[in-house]
């Protein structure tokens, strides 16, 4: 279908490409039933890039990133790869489209369905219902920060540098993120750094306070140590609705969080750009695991979490909240219906018991029909 709404889809090594075939019928539900159509590039990244072209992302698949509205991405990597030099992993694929499109604000949800309440870490009660979003700053703090390296003193001690370090406008930037995507949710806004030790913390709160009184006091803002939320995710997580942090406390408390949801196939992520003139974000969108090499080509991965990716990208780039719902609507009803991947189940789990459970184990494949016919009965 024509659309001048411009898609790359990038499905990269081992689950990748099973997992994007899945959300390539609903991509196409979408068209039949719901008029949403795409005009649909697709490249080569990381390993499946280096096995054609000899590099990880080659300059035409970036310049097509940066043209898109969108990206969606699989994933990357895998033991073929394993062995090559820092700069030729099939990761760094991934780590130019992020640095060239500058993603600054990478965007978690950590969201529990009702029927996998039981598959979290933590008590029922105390997780159910969640739907907390972490907005992680992405492009700059301790990861990037000049001096850094390792370098040998004078008195013959080896020594290590790393810099935390923020701007004003890195700070200001994600945190508009936070407030606007606070607005289309419950409207509050957790700011987190360690401003009882560190300067960047000073910094970050000072910006996110003033920030808030220009432009956003509708919403609701508090602060909180970094180790504070750390504890307060796992004691009561449902306080939260939007929490910002920068990039090193984000990596930690993402990966956090993403455990009270109980499984990695189950988790999408967005990471966005600064909006152009237009107002148009760059973007790019995928699952939070991995390639899943021991698992790639047996046809049981979880394809949920890239079909949230998609659904996502509905919301986020393309404003299409109503279909972002319906799809996230026909992962529940699935899930409810008792269809799980054997990720989602305990392990050795055996056919009589889970029949008697109402549950059914379903591969990759199955999974992906069971939304489409979810889709169309919810239509
Ligand atoms: P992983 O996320 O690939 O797998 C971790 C475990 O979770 C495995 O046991 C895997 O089978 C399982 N798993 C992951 N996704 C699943 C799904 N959708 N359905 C069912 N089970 C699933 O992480 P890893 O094993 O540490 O890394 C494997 C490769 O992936 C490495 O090469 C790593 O560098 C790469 N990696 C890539 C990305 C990315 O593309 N963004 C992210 C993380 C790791």
């Amino acid at each position: 279908m024509a659309s001048n709404r411009k898609l790359l889809v990038l499905p990269g090594d081992g689950i990748g490409p099973e997992v994007m075939n899945e959300v390539r019928k609903i991509v196409a539900w979408m068209g039949r039933k719901r008029a949403v159509g795409f005009d649909i590039s697709e490249d080569a990244v990381g390993g499946d890039a280096l096995d054609r072209h000899g590099v990880p992302l080659t300059d035409a698949a970036m310049a097509k990133a940066l043209e898109a509205d969108a990206v969606l991405f699989g994933s990357v990597g895998g033991p073929k790869w394993d062995t090559l030099p820092f700069d030729k992993k099939p990761e760094r694929g991934l780590l130019r489209l992020r640095k060239e499109m500058d993603l600054f604000a990478n965007l978690r949800p950590a969201k529990v369905f009702d029927a996998l309440v039981d598959a979290s870490s933590l008590k029922p009660e105390i997780v159910k219902g969640l739907d907390i979003l972490i907005i992680r700053e992405l492009t700059g703090g301790v990861y990037f920060g000049e001096p850094r390296g390792v370098s040998t003193r004078p008195d013959g001690q080896r020594e290590a540098i790393d810099t935390q370090r923020y701007s004003t406008s890195e700070i200001r930037r994600v945190c508009a993120v936070a407030f606007e995507l606070a607005r289309k949710r419950n409207n509050k806004v957790c700011s987190s750094e360690k401003a009882n030790v560190m300067h960047t913390g000073v910094l970050w709160r000072e910006e996110a306070t003033k920030l808030h009184k220009e432009s956003y006091t509708d919403v609701q803002l508090n602060h909180m140590y970094a180790d504070a939320l750390a504890m307060q995710l796992v004691r009561w997580p449902a306080q939260f609705d939007v929490i910002v942090t920068d990039n090193l406390f984000g990596d930690i408390l993402s990966d956090e969080a993403s455990m009270l949801t109980g499984s990695l196939g189950m988790l999408p992520s967005a990471s966005l750009g600064a909006p152009d003139a237009t107002g148009r974000r760059k973007a790019l969108y995928e699952p939070i695991h991995g390639s899943a090499p021991d698992i790639a080509g047996k046809g049981i991965a979880n394809p949920l979490a890239e079909t949230l990716s998609y659904a996502m990208m509905l919301r986020y780039s393309f404003d299409l909240g109503g279909e972002a719902d319906l799809v996230e609507k026909a992962v529940e009803n699935v899930l409810a219906a008792g269809y799980r991947t054997a990720d989602l189940l305990p392990m050795g789990s055996d056919a009589a018991k889970l029949t008697a459970q109402g549950l059914r184990k379903v591969g990759t494949q199955e999974m992906g029909d069971a939304l489409v016919k979810e889709l169309d009965r919810l239509v």
